[in-house]
């Protein structure tokens, strides 16, 4: 019987998740199928119920349902609670077993692929939203030597610094600041994780954030260079990245989960890659 697996949410066309499962099935030699489910924007449990009546074994969530995941999942990791989302659901039985991977996916990239180790330096996080708050303990349990969330509403970036600062194992110090305090600071690490480059948009970032030899890394993807990114290379940074790595780390981490096999995510980052030009 060929296990059967979906990524859920609305749209769901643009989704990369079917090929990439795909492909990682077809590599470490499992049997089983990926499609893309597109559920009415207040039907998300109905979708998912179906999906698990007919013998459905797990799901990827994306936007906007990723919320309504942390309410139906029956189990949640403490990746989901952190983040206050779900990304990647494993159905047994009664149980709705959930994880937020994006967090793990973006610091493997970071670390393993790019070769940028976060233990010691100065990390800067643009933005407040999910992608943040999912990925905040992951990069804190590398060790950095400080972490800044910058954020257009401030409070939200305070909130959720004091957050991780509770949560996090080690002592390194995490502050919430708005885009005015960042004058005379500088990063090695700068992630863009607003969703401001989806509208071809700038956050009000000084270029002067840039330490000498600093990673740009833009968490959209596909995207080729955002103006996240091209500020950073007008600013003297070579070292550019996007999230095309991150999707396929998370993606990996999913199907670990489920099928108990890593695949190599080498082939399907080339894949995807859209240059940055
Ligand atoms: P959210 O909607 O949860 O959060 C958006 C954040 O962006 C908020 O902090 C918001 O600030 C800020 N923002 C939006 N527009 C601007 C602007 N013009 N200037 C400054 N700040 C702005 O989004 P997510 O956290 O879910 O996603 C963030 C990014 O991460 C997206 O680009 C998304 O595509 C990417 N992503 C990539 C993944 C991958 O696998 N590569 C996985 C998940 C996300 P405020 O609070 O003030 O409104």
């Amino acid at each position: 019987m060929t296990d059967r697996y979906a990524v859920i949410g609305n749209p769901i066309e643009q989704s990369k998740s079917p090929f990439i499962h795909l492909a990682f099935a077809k590599v470490a030699h499992q049997d089983m199928d990926y499609i893309k489910l597109l559920a009415p924007l207040d039907g998300f449990a109905a979708e998912v119920d179906a999906f698990r009546a007919a013998g459905g074994k797990g799901m990827n969530v994306t936007a906007p349902f990723k919320l309504d995941a942390f309410a139906y999942a029956t189990d949640l990791a403490p990746s989901a609670q952190m983040a206050g989302a779900v990304n990647a659901m494993k159905f047994e039985g009664a149980r709705v077993y959930a994880e937020n991977f994006d967090g793990v996916g973006l610091v493997r990239d970071v670390v393993h692929n790019l070769g940028c180790p976060l233990q010691g330096k100065r990390v800067l996080v643009l933005g407040a939203g999910g992608a943040t708050r999912g990925a905040l303990l992951p990069m804190l349990a590398e060790q950095p030597s400080q972490l800044v969330v910058v954020n257009r509403t401030v409070a939200k970036a305070q909130e959720l610094a004091s957050l991780a600062q509770q949560h996090q194992l080690g002592a390194v110090p995490v502050v919430g600041l708005g885009y005015e305090q960042l004058q005379g600071h500088q990063f090695d690490v700068v992630f863009n994780a607003t969703s401001a480059s989806l509208t071809a948009q700038l956050p009000p970032l000084p270029a002067s954030v840039f330490a000498p030899g600093a990673l740009a890394y833009e968490l959209a993807y596909g995207k080729g260079l955002t103006p996240f990114l091209k500020l950073a290379q007008q600013a003297g940074v070579t070292h550019l990245a996007d999230g095309v790595g991150m999707l396929a780390e998370q993606a990996a981490e999913a199907f670990a989960w489920w099928r108990g096999v890593r695949p190599d995510t080498t082939d399907v980052i080339c894949q995807l890659t859209v240059p940055l030009v």
